[in-house]
């Protein structure tokens, strides 16, 4: 296949990648050229690089983050939940393939092991030769990684976890079994007692209705639960919402000062401040949520 750069130069033409929401809106960004494009059994595999965001991943067609802005997206699914927990010390990431998780989750000292399970190795592999700054995670010594479905691996695992977070969320993904009650059941009862689990729940101002089966599928397998959002820029409408899940209503008010103080310096986005106010939502998102 004819190296795109050198086509884009010839021609003069733009290369413009659009990350569409159901067809019908999105983002566009310029790229400079593409770096690798492969297929796996599961999806298609792209990385660009940009003018605007960097390097970028897309799979399945879907733009997974950028170069510019994944640590929002990464520090907001581990350390809201990871900073609740008295004394983190296991941590299941499932879809964390591209190590982003990961990376956070190893900031926090308590944390004595993490299994990160994907479906995809050709994840791992293209995040570790195209984006040496999230791969660092894998060589941690307390970091396991598991190709294998999500649902498979609960399972035939009989561990808990005092975190789960599951970061496989692209509705119509290449596998959709990670869409179905029995997993968030799965996941329920690997959640430890004192534990959690994180889910993210796609874009609350294109996808209210996703956001609302999410909510529904989560609702029955835990006591409590809460929604709260970041502001990404290259995310679909530029937020991004997560669903915390818990067995015990006392999880949400916990804060675990000394892991916040911990933390939130190795941060760019997540601070003590946004600890609590992540979970601020205006009032037209808040009516998205079921009471
Ligand atoms: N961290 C990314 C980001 O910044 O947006 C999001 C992860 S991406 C949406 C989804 C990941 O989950 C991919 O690495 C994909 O291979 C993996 N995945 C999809 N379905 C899965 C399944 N059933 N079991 C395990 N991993 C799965």
């Amino acid at each position: 296949m004819a190296d795109l750069s050198s086509l884009t130069a010839l021609s003069g033409a733009s290369l413009w990648i659009n990350n569409l929401v159901d067809g019908t809106s999105g983002m566009a960004v310029k790229a400079k050229h593409s770096i690798f494009s492969g297929s796996s059994h599961f999806q298609k595999i792209e990385v660009f690089d940009t003018y605007a965001y960097g390097r970028i991943l897309m799979l399945a067609g879907t733009l997974m983050f950028t170069e510019r802005d994944e640590f929002i997206y990464h520090e907001m699914m581990s350390h809201p939940a990871l900073s609740r927990h008295p004394n983190p010390k296991s941590v299941c990431i499932i879809g964390g393939g591209d190590g982003g998780v990961l990376r956070e989750v190893l900031k926090h000292p308590t944390i004595e092991k993490v299994v990160v399970v994907d479906i995809d190795d050709m994840v791992k592999q293209t995040i570790e030769t195209y984006f040496h700054h999230l791969a660092t995670g894998f060589s941690d010594k307390r970091a396991e990684v598991v190709i294998k479905d999500g649902v498979d691996f609960f399972l035939a695992c009989k561990d808990t976890f005092d975190i789960i977070i599951v970061d496989s969320y692209d509705p119509g993904g290449p596998v959709q079994s990670l869409e179905t009650e029995d997993f968030f059941s799965q996941v329920a009862s690997h959640v430890a007692p004192e534990g959690c689990a994180v889910f993210q729940s796609d874009s609350p101002i294109l996808r209210p209705g996703f956001v609302r089966s999410i909510h529904g599928l989560v609702k029955p397998h835990f006591a409590a639960m809460a929604p709260y959002i970041c502001s990404i820029p290259s995310f679909p409408a530029g937020t991004c919402s997560f669903i915390l899940a818990a067995h015990s209503n006392d999880f949400f008010s916990a804060c675990n000062s000394k892991a916040t103080t911990t933390i939130a310096p190795l941060c760019k986005y997540y601070t003590e401040a946004i600890h609590t106010a992540a979970f601020v939502l205006p009032r037209y998102l808040q009516q998205i949520y079921p009471v």
